[in-house]
């Protein structure tokens, strides 16, 4: 077991000096690797970024455990929920190992930063490694296959020099979904890591401080994706809002780089997530929002809470009040924007008044989608180590169901403003309903696009479209989707 520091020199083309040369073994076989993803899209870029390293090296992709050589599972330590399913699917692992214990199987990401050398301790896990050592992946797959090595690449102190890594940026960065490609999309990190230490949140502990990327380097990435035919781009950054890069003597924030994003040629949509709530460069977001054609109006700002107190208690640096503003402010500039956001339920101490203040919030915020969880404590978090989780789990189910039926009428009252309206939506590609595209529709199977303003909108049409701009016009709505006939 040997802990790794990422090097960015020696990751230098790292994934061909790492080319498979199985001589020792079926030369005619490609070992294959099946991915599996939790979390973000943070989570999901990263993964991405690994299935092209291990392409560029050789590595086949599996269709599902059975005939993978190599399992890999990008992991979220957000919530407890996601952990208890990557344990779930270890467990399922193991099993399988039991009949074919030459599986290689590795975690990545911020439960393996999290919990580092504890999961090599079970027996199924070979290779645990953080999201900031993701370059190293095709050697420490490699060194499994080959060398019967197992490998722990955590880093045991994030700092800002460790996790700037500008080598892992150049990998490819085509976005996959549920591991398949969205024809015409890519995400571009902006910036990775985050400064704001929610008192519930692990995030700044795994993925460390927040560091910007160079503007250029996000730009020639936006302008090399264009050339490859990628329609819409999305920077990603925990808070990307606060995108910041001096360089020459200015400083160039999130407005700059959609400002020269939207001159980049082939470029059709430009979209950015996640937003924290925050004043700094927010006039000129939304500014940049309104005046650039190329970028989409969808905000995802997340509120957490409507209760100045638990907002607090949270270490948010906003009250529900400048919140409030802050959405009003946006859906004044940017015509027909819509806004999600995210609220936890039942954080230590919340009062039945506290739940009534974020009830009030979500009914002013008039979300187009709202993500609703239920607290639960995560481990080296504040809130795990100085709070008590006070409030009993029947209550935050029933106030997680109160608040999810509120958003549901928003929702409703929001998508049924559509019903007769055409409009323009980029096609993902197939339905994730595969009962809807039996043989019978075949030849014009269900088809899944997005607004600009990200509602989901279903449709049929030729598979040809993926990756493609249409027209739709809606004539039945749900409170998530638009359902509707191609114009
Ligand atoms: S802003 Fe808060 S919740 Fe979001 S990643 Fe940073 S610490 Fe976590």
């Amino acid at each position: 077991m040997s802990e790794k520091r990422s090097n960015p020199k020696q990751l230098k083309n790292l994934s061909q000096k790492n080319a498979l040369h199985f001589s020792n073994q079926d030369s005619t076989r490609q070992p294959k690797v099946l991915m599996k993803t939790f979390g973000c899209q943070m989570n999901k870029l990263d993964t991405a970024l690994v299935q092209a390293s291990l392409k560029d090296a050789g590595y086949g992709v599996a269709d599902d455990e059975s005939n993978a050589d190599v399992v890999l599972i990008n992991t979220c330590s957000v919530r407890e929920h996601a952990e208890r399913k990557v344990f779930s699917h270890l467990g399922n692992l193991k099993h399988i190992k039991q009949s074919r214990p030459e599986l290689i199987v590795g975690v990545l990401g911020c439960m393996a930063q999290r919990l580092g050398g504890e999961l090599l301790e079970g027996g199924v896990v070979d290779i645990v490694c953080g999201p900031g050592q993701i370059p190293q992946i095709p050697e420490l797959v490699k060194q499994a296959l080959v060398e019967k090595r197992k490998s722990l690449a955590v880093i045991s102190e994030i700092r800002k020099e460790s996790a700037e890594n500008p080598e892992l940026e150049e990998l490819e960065s085509v976005f996959d979904s549920d591991d398949k490609r969205i024809p015409g999309q890519a995400f571009v990190r902006a910036m990775r890591g985050c400064n704001n230490f929610c008192s519930y949140c692990i995030v700044p502990y795994v993925r460390g401080p927040e560091v910007s990327r160079p503007q250029e380097a996000v730009i020639e990435q936006i302008k090399r994706l264009a050339g490859e035919g990628v329609r819409q781009v999305t920077l990603l950054g925990q808070a990307v809002n606060l995108y910041e890069y001096k360089n020459g003597g200015k400083t160039y924030c999130l407005a700059d780089l959609l400002e020269m994003a939207n001159e980049v040629d082939g470029i059709e949509w430009i979209r950015f997530v996640t937003s924290y709530p925050k004043e700094e460069y927010f006039d000129e977001i939304c500014n940049a929002m309104a005046e650039l054609e190329k970028v989409c109006g969808y905000f995802h700002m997340p509120a957490q809470s409507g209760s100045d107190r638990i907002l607090k208690a949270m270490n948010r640096h906003y009250t529900a009040e400048q919140y409030l503003d802050l959405i009003s402010r946006a859906k004044e500039k940017v015509g027909g924007i819509a806004v999600s956001g995210d609220i936890i339920v039942g954080f230590p101490g919340e009062t039945d008044a506290d739940f009534e203040a974020t009830v009030e919030l979500v009914k002013k915020a008039r979300y187009k989608n709202a993500f609703i969880f239920k607290y639960s404590p995560r481990p080296g978090t504040k809130a795990e180590n100085g709070m008590e989780d006070s409030v009993p789990d029947e209550v935050k189910k029933k106030r997680n169901i109160e608040l999810l039926a509120v958003q549901e009428k928003i929702s409703n009252e929001l998508s049924a403003e559509f019903l007769g309206k055409e409009v323009k939506v980029l096609v993902e590609g197939l339905s994730k309903k595969p009962h809807l595209n039996k043989a019978e529709n075949q030849n014009n199977p269900q088809l899944i696009g997005r607004t600009s303003t990200d509602w989901i909108v279903v449709f049929n049409g030729p598979q040809s479209l993926a990756g493609e701009f249409a027209n739709v016009t809606i004539s039945k709505t749900s409170p998530l989707t638009l359902f509707g006939q191609l114009s």
